[in-house]
């Protein structure tokens, strides 16, 4: 398989793989490579992989239609996050080199999905029902899973994989102590087409979190992100009896 970028395909790269065979039946329509679950494509474009997604997802909330009538709302949201949450998930900070739109499509699915579980109707608010499951909205849930991910990657170096991937400021400025010589070093960036690249965007995550959200308390720092995150969530008027996540506001 060889990949190219999108707008180069005459110009082809080197980077291949060599010996793969598609689903075991050679068949000149498929253009990707299924990795651990993850469809890569020949553009690195995700498109197969979110087409994946929205297919399997929108299979599961058919599936909750179905079942709404004869299940309770306990079982339907043990389907939910089976069904649904698990596949949206899965890799979930490689959805960064999603755009704008293909994000807002698997939002309108965790949506459906959602008032379906609480029998709301398709215009109803659901920052109310993301609140009750102790659940983020896609998009906000992809900002969380990548700064736990490079939590990880400064105090832990884990996963050891990615240990040389990013490095800090004062791996470069090693004379001078500067304030933030602690952040992770962001690379120079000018096409906004790099601006979601994971080697930009998750050091400037991290980097713009508040200072007292950074602490080496795994525990600590969990805590604190989630009353950052879940806090964004508005029209929230929670009547849940010893509910989590309002514990977490206090
Ligand atoms: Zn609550």
């Amino acid at each position: 398989m060889i990949f190219s970028p999108n707008r180069n395909i005459n110009n082809r790269v080197n980077l291949k793989i060599e010996n793969v065979q598609l689903c075991q039946v050679p068949n000149e329509k498929e253009t990707s490579i299924r990795v651990l679950g993850f469809f890569l494509d020949e553009k690195l474009n995700l498109k197969d992989h979110l087409k994946n997604i929205c297919s399997k997802v929108s299979k599961s909330i058919f599936f909750i239609s179905r079942a709404k009538g004869i299940l309770d709302k306990t079982s339907l949201k043990l389907l939910y996050f089976s069904r649904v949450h698990s596949h949206l998930l899965y890799c979930l900070p490689l959805l960064t080199l999603l755009n704008k739109a293909e994000i807002a499509k698997l939002l309108k699915l965790q949506k459906r999905a959602i008032r379906l579980v609480y029998g709301k109707k398709y215009n109803d608010h659901c920052d109310p029902l993301f609140h009750d499951l102790g659940i983020l909205p896609i998009n906000t849930q992809l900002d969380y899973e990548i700064i736990k991910f490079m939590h990880n990657i400064k105090y832990f170096n884990k996963p050891p994989f990615f240990r040389d991937t990013w490095h800090l400021n004062r791996d470069f400025n090693r004379p001078y102590g500067l304030r933030n010589n602690d952040d992770f070093y962001c690379p120079r960036v000018i096409k906004i087409s790099f601006f979601k690249h994971p080697l930009y965007y998750f050091p400037k995550l991290w980097n713009n979190l508040d200072n007292n959200i950074k602490t080496v308390n795994r525990k600590a720092f969990i805590s604190s992100l989630k009353r950052k995150f879940f806090g964004s969530l508005h029209n929230v008027r929670c009547v849940k009896v010893n509910c989590k996540i309002c514990h977490l506001m206090i």
